[in-house]
């Protein structure tokens, strides 16, 4: 057992009870903290990477099988870390989108889904169990926050789902349950894991985290040194509608929220995305696209006009097809970069939180 230093005492604070010994999942481990603790405990930093090659690369599941270390760097490693495990309680497949209801080790229920593309096969992964925004078209909102994820259960996500469907998955979205920049910095060691060249080697081009507009996380995010994109849940043209829809945009109003976006593009140079769920009657007729062209002109951007999955315990219906193309045009016309998302999932319940909320009743 090693003695921990104060150095590494945020380390421990995110480690686990077990047996009465502080462990901490493997999993939820940067190469950073990794080479911190092999220098504290005399070994050599280098150790570290082949430590990773192991977990992320041949992907074995026991200390004992990482034969290149030695019986006592094996030992501290056994003594310290555990290998978290991640239950599939549920699976459900529609064409070219499955979803997956995972159990945590406490017994609560998140889920993940998986989406082929062409260019590959994407994972929109839960940052959280349940969440507080309350956006008022969410089944996830429905489900108040219950605890943050690790940065561990949220890796476990991706490597559950590669070994089940025997791939590698080439984009992870952090769009699933939860609103990631609440949960800051266990969202950060996240994407530091999976975007280590010698970890999941996930590019952070491929990597995209949604926020519905936690703006001091944006001014947050716009100084890390990943390359990561930022979707924002945008929803509606002004705050009339996004107060409707989104409390969040109480705390933080749609001009505030354009000024962060104006502000991170000035910092990072990247292109956001706004995402703009279409529900009838709500944000999708022909002013509103007008007033949304207005509000986003000048900004590099674009937005993704989602047809909203509707749920048996929400009342918002979705935008008929034509009315969503009109939207389309209307935002093409005013030069506005703009696609519509193709429909994915809605016969498996693959709008956020839906799988969730219908395994917790059974
Ligand atoms: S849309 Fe996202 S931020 Fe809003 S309630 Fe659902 S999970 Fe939370």
């Amino acid at each position: 057992m090693i003695i921990w230093s104060n150095k590494l005492t945020n380390f421990l604070n995110k480690s686990t009870i077990i047996m009465g010994v502080y462990m901490k999942s493997i999993y939820g481990v940067t190469i950073d903290e990794l080479e911190g603790l092999l220098v504290e405990n005399n070994e050599k930093k280098f150790h570290a990477g082949q430590i990773y090659d192991w977990i992320y690369v041949k992907r074995v599941d026991t200390f004992s099988k990482m034969t290149n270390l030695s019986k006592s760097l094996i030992k501290l490693l056994e003594d310290n870390f555990y290998f978290e495990k991640l239950e599939v309680i549920k699976e459900q497949k529609d064409k070219d989108v499955s979803k997956f209801l995972f159990k945590l080790s406490d017994e609560n229920l998140i889920e993940a889904v998986l989406m082929n593309h062409d260019y590959g096969n994407s994972l929109c992964v839960s940052s959280q169990v349940g969440c507080n925004m309350g956006c008022r078209f969410c089944e996830s909102g429905r489900l108040k926050k219950v605890r943050n994820l690790t940065s561990s259960e949220m890796v476990l996500q991706i490597l559950k789902v590669e070994k089940l469907i025997g791939k590698r998955i080439s984009h992870v979205v952090v769009m699933g349950i939860g609103e990631p920049f609440d949960n800051y910095d266990n969202l950060v060691s996240f994407i530091t894991i999976i975007n280590h060249a010698k970890g999941i080697a996930l590019g952070s081009r491929h990597i995209t985290v949604s926020t519905c507009g936690v703006v001091p996380k944006i001014y947050e995010f716009a100084k890390l040194p990943f390359q990561v994109n930022l979707a924002i849940s945008l929803h509606a043209p002004n705050d009339k509608i996004r107060n409707e829809i989104m409390p969040i945009n109480k705390a933080y109003n749609v001009s505030t929220l354009i000024k962060a976006i104006k502000d991170y593009l000035s910092i990072t140079n990247r292109r956001v995305t706004f995402e703009y769920i279409m529900l009838d009657g709500v944000n999708d007729n022909a002013s509103n696209a007008k007033e949304l062209a207005s509000l986003l002109r000048g900004i590099n951007c674009y937005v993704n006009l989602i047809p909203y999955n509707e749920t048996e315990n929400i009342s918002f219906k979705r935008t008929e097809k034509e009315k969503i193309l009109k939207f389309y045009d209307i935002l093409k016309k005013e030069k506005i970069n703009v696609t519509i998302r193709r429909e994915f999932g809605g016969n498996i319940d693959a709008a956020c939180g839906q799988l969730r909320a219908k395994g917790k009743v059974k």
